[in-house]
């Protein structure tokens, strides 16, 4: 090739290939007026790297000696002087001289001609250092759209091996060498460690790039997922929930439970924060973490045992009950002295209305502590006690633990209403799980199955009521310590009824006293004709009735106060109810009155007997349970033993069937304490002798016609005085139960204490029945 002389332009920082396309921008003068020039000739320029970047106006020396021809195709003046260039490198060219130094370099140069040898060697390294260049390309290596092509066809290696060359990520100097190098094992050698060296870098930059995009991947990831929760939350009010996470967390701290059950609800809790929104066990859990915060584990009154103080409280609550009242003091007394988990568990026996449940509010009063209330009537099942298994949907925890949540603190006055009315079955035997939780020496840890940690119970103080002893199962009846209420006298109901229910009551209907005057003899009406109980629970519901329509009267007529006279009673409360035993009616044939004890005091029965043709039956009518009707057998047996002292056929009975009746069927009946009034009701049916009306009786009767002993005499008598019966027969050797009578009753009755039958048909008969 001739030598040519063409304008050169200096490139900082790059090295041009032969086949390659470039932009390149043109500043410096010089430059600018080789461009021009090349411009107006053939459009060709030689380009020649600078040795340093840096250097603005490069001598010769400061250039490389071999460059490149390159053709302008493109020329853009930008603002700035700046032209963009788009030159294609043509051929490689060797500098001979520099002919011309100004205004731009000028020179003369040589083309290096470069014939590719096809030989194995060479052509594998080609191939090599081609797969190199794709590796790279994989591995994410920048390549223009328009070389990519060029580079992999083959046709032309120089092409190709130059294409890779100006590829390369190298620096200017090395590029600089491979532009110079004329052997093409060599260059392709070089070239092939650059690849190397670039791949392997490219790896290294993947493998960060991976990891990177793994981990931002990670976390985009979970920003994403985040945000949906938080919308879902946001949808179902899920948020708030976790919200009382934190809450309950406060509650559990706040109830400053015994560690156990602490680290046990901090444990349900750890499960309830991982269980998914709507895992159906969310709820019991969250039921079983609100009974365990809400329990006063170390929640108590301030306490302190002031026996004057109580009994100055139990006095202004209640009228007499005097030895009632000195028991409660000295239990507390013992309290005291003792100190807790000693003596036994209190036991309020006797019927309703008596002042069982007010009194033992009074004692919580007394003492400055939370009083609770809880019945145990119908509870057949242990599980009501001690609570249900939490495997079981809907359990709870037994009525001790509800109890105990109710007062609020541990060591409330706790009354279990109705322990005779608890049940034994195949559910097991709640009365154990009640020992269990009453028992002073050992409810310090009470186990409910559905709490699962132990409640100390021991600082409860139990008061338990019943109406009957009977019933309630040995093993508890031993444990207790039984305060009998009789039941009340007339004179003591009067009393109660002055002082305490009539100014409840007022007071109860926003009444003022001077607005409702009830003088006594009102109220001694009201006891007798429209009341009969032993206790005082319906005379404080009449006394509430007529309140409550004085309050009317007042509200709506105008009224300014009202005395309520006797004669009033009927127009507040209807009829007289009750009627004395013994008023208007005449001593009658076949009929006596028994003294009856039931769950509600004493009662007055009558005893009906009546004979008629027949075959020498007895029947029995009005609900007798059995050893009633037993006791009627062994009073009609009596009878038949003692026929022939009477002026009766001997074979009266064989033509004959009685009939004994006991009216009042609502009332159970039971005991032996009737049989004497069954033979009395019996003899005197078969004698036709009449029985006194103003007398009562009561007693077991042998069939030797011996009387014996029976229970519940006091509310017997007081029943009888109620009833207005003036003359009782009891066994003699009940005889030392009358010191518990009032005396004012005991001087309104008239006593008999009786051995034998005859003597008891001598008081009851008008006339003996031999003396016909
Ligand atoms: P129980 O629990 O025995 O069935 P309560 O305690 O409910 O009876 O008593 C019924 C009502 O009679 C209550 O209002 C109570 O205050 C009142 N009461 C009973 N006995 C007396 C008493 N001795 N003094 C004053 N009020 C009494």
């Amino acid at each position: 090739m001739p030598k040519v002389q063409l304008p050169l332009i200096p490139i900082r920082d790059l090295v041009i290939f032969p086949n390659a396309v470039v932009p390149i921008s043109i500043k410096r003068s010089r430059s600018v007026q080789a461009l021009e020039d090349a411009l107006v000739k053939e459009k060709k320029v030689v380009l020649v790297t600078q040795k340093k970047e840096n250097v603005d106006s490069p001598f010769p020396e400061d250039l490389y000696s071999v460059g490149t021809i390159a053709s302008v195709t493109q020329v853009h003046r930008l603002p700035d002087d700046v032209i963009t260039v788009l030159v294609s490198g043509e051929k490689r060219v060797q500098i001979i001289k520099y002919a011309k130094l100004e205004p731009f370099f000028k020179v003369e140069v040589e083309e290096i001609s470069e014939t590719y040898i096809s030989d194995p060697e060479t052509d594998s390294l080609l191939h090599t250092v081609v797969e190199q260049f794709k590796q790279c390309v994989a591995l994410g290596k920048a390549v223009s759209v328009e070389t990519a092509p060029a580079i992999f066809d083959l046709s032309d290696p120089v092409r190709t091996i130059d294409l890779i060359t100006f590829n390369l990520d190298l620096k200017t100097s090395e590029k600089q060498q491979l532009l110079e190098a004329l052997d093409f094992r060599s260059r392709l050698e070089k070239i092939s460690e650059f690849l190397a060296r670039e791949i392997s870098i490219l790896q290294a930059a993947r493998q960060i790039q991976e990891k990177t995009s793994e981990e931002i991947g990670k976390m985009a990831k979970e920003a994403f997922l985040r945000e949906q929760l938080k919308t879902i939350e946001k949808e179902l009010g899920i948020k708030e929930e976790r919200e009382e996470f934190a809450d309950l967390e406060k509650q559990i701290k706040a109830a400053k439970m015994p560690k156990d059950a602490e680290e046990r609800a901090f444990k349900e809790l750890g499960r309830l924060k991982k269980m998914p929104p709507f895992s159906p066990e969310i709820s019991y859990i969250r039921t079983y973490l609100d009974w365990l915060v809400s329990l006063p584990w170390s929640k108590k009154s301030e306490s302190e045992i002031n026996i004057k103080a109580a009994e100055k409280t139990l006095n202004e609550d209640h009228y007499g009950l005097n030895k009632i009242k000195e028991r409660i003091l000295e239990y507390l007394a013992v309290q005291k002295l003792a100190g807790k988990g000693r003596g036994q568990i209190i036991c309020f026996a006797g019927p309703p209305g008596v002042g069982k449940t007010s009194l033992g509010k009074s004692i919580a009063k007394a003492l400055g502590r939370n009083f609770v209330r809880m019945s145990l009537g119908g509870v057949r099942d242990e599980a009501e006690i001690r609570g249900h298994r939490r495997t079981y949907v809907g359990a709870l925890p037994g009525r001790i633990i509800q109890g105990i949540k109710n007062a609020g603190t541990k060591n409330p006055v706790f009354m279990l209403d109705e322990i005779d009315k608890v049940g034994t079955d195949f559910r097991g035997d709640p009365s154990s799980a009640l020992l269990e939780a009453l028992d002073p020496e050992q409810n310090n840890a009470f186990s409910d199955h559905y709490l699962e940690v132990p409640f100390d119970l021991s600082d409860v103080m139990f008061i338990t009521t019943a109406n009957m002893l009977d019933t309630i199962p040995p093993a508890l009846l031993d444990r207790m310590e039984v305060i009998s209420f009789p039941g009340y006298t007339e004179e003591e109901k009067l009393h109660i009824a002055n002082d305490y229910l009539l100014p409840k009551q007022i007071e109860a209907h926003g009444l003022k006293k001077s607005q409702l005057k009830v003088p006594e003899e009102t109220l001694k009406a009201l006891i007798s004709r429209y009341t009969r109980e032993a206790g005082v629970r319906n005379l404080e519901r009449e006394i509430a009735t007529i309140c409550r329509k004085v309050a009317k009267e007042i509200a709506e007529d105008g009224m300014k106060s009202t005395k309520v006279e006797t004669t009033d009673l009927k127009k507040y409360l209807g009829p007289t109810r009750f009627e004395s035993w013994a008023i208007e009616k005449k001593d009658e044939v076949g009929v006596a009155a028994g003294l009856a004890w039931t769950e509600s005091g004493g009662e007055v029965l009558s005893v009906e007997a009546t004979l008629m043709p027949g075959k020498g039956n007895l029947i029995l009518t009005g609900h007798l349970g059995d050893v009633m009707k037993e006791s009627a057998t062994a009073a009609l047996s009596y009878a038949r033993s003692k026929v022939s002292d009477w002026k009766v056929p001997e074979d009266f009975y064989s033509n004959k069937d009685i009939h004994v009746h006991v009216p009042s069927g609502a009332i159970p009946k039971d005991g032996p304490s009737a049989g004497i009034t069954m033979a009395t009701a019996l003899i005197s049916a078969i004698t036709k002798a009449p029985v006194r009306r103003e007398l009562g009786m009561t007693g077991e009767i042998t069939l030797r016609g011996k009387v014996l002993e029976i229970g519940g005499v006091k509310e017997k008598v007081l029943a009888a005085h109620r009833a207005g019966l003036t003359t009782l027969l009891l066994p003699k050797r009940n005889e030392k139960d009358l010191e518990e009578i009032p005396a004012k009753t005991r001087k309104d009755i008239k006593f008999y204490f009786v051995e034998t039958m005859d003597e008891v048909l001598n008081h009851a008969l008008t006339h003996s029945p031999t003396s016909n």
